[in-house]
């Protein structure tokens, strides 16, 4: 599949995770999640933008009372590195005493969902369980407790199912690898 030209570099894209392996797999997280928090009352809070796309297919199957509530974060740094991490929006929401589930596009670095975590605790939430899509256990720096994981993957650049190369490829229905040529 050949990518739409959107800087000076000619690139495609590959897909990686079909959107059919997505469904299936979202769906059997949803599950996880209906068992785990059975009875709970809920604040799902999901980062920007990046998580627009699964959050709107998890949530959907989600049976247990929940609300939800959003954190933007950005980190400086060139476009496919994570560097200092800028809360852009802050929660609204009091999570003090409830159970939240933080949910993120990917798990990389590590060091943004450190810091999201962190933030999040000294809001003293009942409790705090993180779900990803994604985890690229290659370039951990931080060790990060995550207890959903969508699909582990290895250090490649990917796009879609709302991941972006620079603001790109949100809309893909698959996540995709960028394949960039000279
Ligand atoms: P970390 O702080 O764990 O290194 O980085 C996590 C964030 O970096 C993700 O939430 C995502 O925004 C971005 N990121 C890391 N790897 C990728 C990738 O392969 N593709 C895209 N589009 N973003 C990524
Ligand atoms: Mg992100």
């Amino acid at each position: 599949m050949k990518g739409r030209d959107h800087s000076e570099m000619t690139h495609s894209l590959e897909v990686m995770i079909s959107a059919r392996r997505i469904r299936d797999r979202v769906k059997v997280l949803t599950q996880e999640l209906n068992r785990d928090f059975q009875g709970r009352d809920v604040v799902v809070v999901a980062l920007l933008k990046g998580t627009v796309v699964f959050l709107a297919d998890l949530i959907r199957g989600i049976e247990f009372p929940m609300r939800l509530d959003f954190m933007g974060v950005s980190s400086y740094g060139s476009k496919t590195q994570s560097g200092k991490l800028i809360v852009t929006q802050d929660l609204r929401m009091d999570v003090r005493d409830r159970h939240v589930l933080l949910v993120d596009d990917i798990l990389d670095t590590g060091r943004t969902l450190h810091a999201v975590q962190r933030r999040l605790r000294r809001l003293q939430p009942a409790s705090l369980r993180t779900c990803v899509l994604l985890d690229k256990p290659e370039r951990r720096e931080k060790q990060v407790p995550v207890e959903y994981v969508g699909f582990r993957i290895p250090n490649r650049f990917v796009v879609g199912y709302g991941l972006d190369w620079d603001e790109h490829y949100r809309n893909l229905p698959h996540i995709g690898v960028v394949k960039t040529a000279a």
